[in-house]
């Protein structure tokens, strides 16, 4: 077990779902007190959690579909949507214009102090019209879904700022790329993960200001390169061997015969390669004492992942500019004292238990799609509203004499400091963010409660469906009929179709057609990445003990952060 440096161990904890031990430090006490709310001068406090970070997590994750998309109608106008909620879901879907245009959580309920305060909850969500998807301000892009300010993209999610993306996940300001995942300041990228500042790359992991290049791994500031990995401002490398520019040119030439086959013998050379090359051991860049991946410009944060500008956090993922809170995935955007949320953000002070919460929002528990809204517990769809309890409105008075006997009540449910249960959510299971990072069977999904969606939409009528291995494996070789087919994916045998922009993109970069489903490259990707987890081992230059997410029986060279830097930038 880790214990987060300078921390001291006060309770070791055993999760009430998995039993795996966890602890909790004097530094998480001082966090749970601070978060506590009070109301008429008395504190609330918060009770340290009953489950571990991960299950915690997971819990928080199946309340976010991303990537599954449906046919259906709009609940309001009947028209035809393309939406993350499936016909016949048990929620009330509108046109997220629609959904924008006025507040709609209009059921209310008194609060009666019998039973679980989730059913009630519950109840409200049933009633209150949820947005089809969580799309602000595109263009052309009806495939994308936690994606804004975007112009004609395509399956491209949680992709802000960007154009011609199709097939991304994590995208920021980025034009032209395809099948890449997280990614920043970048245009003209094909399968590519965690990228930032880069051009014209192919197949490149983990680059940055990289330009014109082919399989590249951990490489910065490169261009001409061709399958390199740990390099830092190489020109006219191959196979990290320095060559001259002609010898490059002729070698590259000879080499780029872009058939499936020839990708996927370079990807082997370029893993094995890695391998003896050393790695960071943890990735990120002007962090002040954090640990956890891909955080950048961070103080005194651990365990968060895929984080920017974080202070004095702890267990967070995918978000920036946040302080003082712990078990929050997603969005931020200044956020302070926030604890168990999801997908909320935009200026929020002190939310707790709450998912999907937008704008100037203060001091709010276990609220679902409220927006501008202050001092509401238990709260869904609202907007611009202040103490209000089951979305029915009180006084400020009354709020406050009622909430502490509401969290009283709720102590004696086993409520009280938990986040939703899971069976609030309304999507299944595997159509959640928890199956990427979670992957469980159905049956163990419902011994713990969660939902499992059993439903697969039909599929369009196509003139052919061929298995991928049938695929001619240059470019050149693929008629224009192939919009009109389908391919059997080569690991799920799920078809998959070709889009005109995609096919275009295809035959300009000389790339072959993909022979997996693009949920399939989605999750290939994810694998590129180490798990979000931490563990401890020894540096391999120093032996110096050091802080990964390398398991330590992995074959890759890893080093702790001096030797990295003093190998790699000399
Ligand atoms: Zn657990
Ligand atoms: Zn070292």
């Amino acid at each position: 077990m880790l214990i987060p440096p300078g921390e001291s161990v006060v309770e070791t904890k055993s999760c009430k779902v998995c039993s795996a031990n966890f602890v909790i430090t004097d530094k998480d006490l001082e966090f749970y007190d601070k978060v506590s709310p009070v109301f008429n001068g008395k504190k609330e406090s918060i009770p340290t959690p009953m489950l571990c970070p991960d299950c915690r997590q997971r819990r928080r994750l199946a309340f976010r579909n991303e990537r599954k998309l449906y046919r259906r109608k709009c609940d309001l106008t009947g028209k035809e949507l393309i939406s993350i909620y499936k016909p016949h879901a048990s929620v009330v879907v509108y046109e997220a214009s629609e959904w924008r245009r006025q507040a709609w959580g209009g059921m209310e309920l008194d609060f009666d102090f019998l039973g679980s305060v989730f059913w009630k909850i519950a109840q409200i969500q049933k009633n209150t019209p949820r947005p089809h998807l969580h799309v602000p301000e595109n263009e052309n892009c009806e495939y994308v879904n936690q994606s804004g300010y975007s112009k004609n993209c395509y399956l491209a999610f949680v992709t802000d700022y960007s154009q011609d993306c199709l097939y991304t996940h994590g995208l920021f300001r980025c034009e032209d790329m395809v099948d890449v995942s997280v990614a920043t300041d970048s245009q003209c990228c094909y399968e590519c993960n965690n990228v930032e500042r880069c051009q014209n790359i192919y197949f490149c992991d983990f680059c940055s200001d990289c330009h014109d290049s082919w399989f590249l791994s951990n490489c910065h500031g490169c261009s001409f390169c061709f399958g390199c990995s740990g390099l830092v401002r190489a020109q006219y490398c191959y196979w990290n061997e320095q060559l001259s520019k002609e010898e490059y040119e002729r070698r590259v030439s000879a080499t780029i015969k872009n058939t499936t086959s020839g990708i996927t013998d370079r990807k082997g050379v370029l893993q094995n390669l890695s391998y003896s090359i050393p790695n960071p051991s943890l990735h990120g860049t002007s962090n002040e004492s954090c640990t956890g991946d891909f955080v950048s410009e961070s103080k005194h944060s651990y365990q968060s992942f895929f984080c920017e500008r974080l202070e004095d956090c702890k267990y967070c993922t995918n978000l920036r500019d946040v302080r003082d809170s712990y078990d929050w995935d997603y969005v931020g955007y200044q956020g302070e004292q926030c604890y168990e949320c999801l997908g909320t953000g935009d200026g929020i002070f002190h939310a707790m238990f709450c998912t999907h919460i937008w704008g100037n929002v203060r001091n709010i528990y276990y609220c679902d799609l409220c927006m501008d809204v202050e001092h509401c517990f238990a709260c869904v769809g609202l907007r611009n509203k202040q103490y209000c309890i089951l979305n029915k409105q009180y006084t400020e008075e009354e709020y406050n004499i009622l909430v502490p006997k509401i969290i009283e009540h709720m102590r004696k449910t086993g409520e009280w400091g938990e986040f939703f249960s899971p069976s609030l959510s309304p999507f299944g299971y595997n159509e959640t963010v928890a199956m990427e990072y979670f992957p469980l069977s159905k049956e163990e999904v419902l011994k713990l409660g969660f939902n499992w969606s059993d439903y697969e939409p039909p599929f369009p009528k196509v003139e052919k469906i061929i298995p991928a291995s049938k695929l001619p494996e240059n470019i050149a070789d693929i008629p224009d009929d192939i919009l009109n087919w389908a391919i059997e994916c080569e690991v799920t045998k799920k078809p998959f179709r070709i889009i005109k922009q995609e096919l275009e993109f295809y035959r300009k970069h000389s790339l072959p057609i993909p022979r997996r489903h693009p949920d399939q490259r989605h999750l290939d990707r994810l694998a590129l990445r180490n798990p979000r987890k931490l563990y401890e081992r020894k540096c391999d230059q120093c032996h110096k003990d050091m802080i990964t997410t390398y398991a330590p029986d992995r074959p890759e060279t890893v080093y702790c952060e001096e030797c990295y830097q003093r190998e790699v930038y000399g």
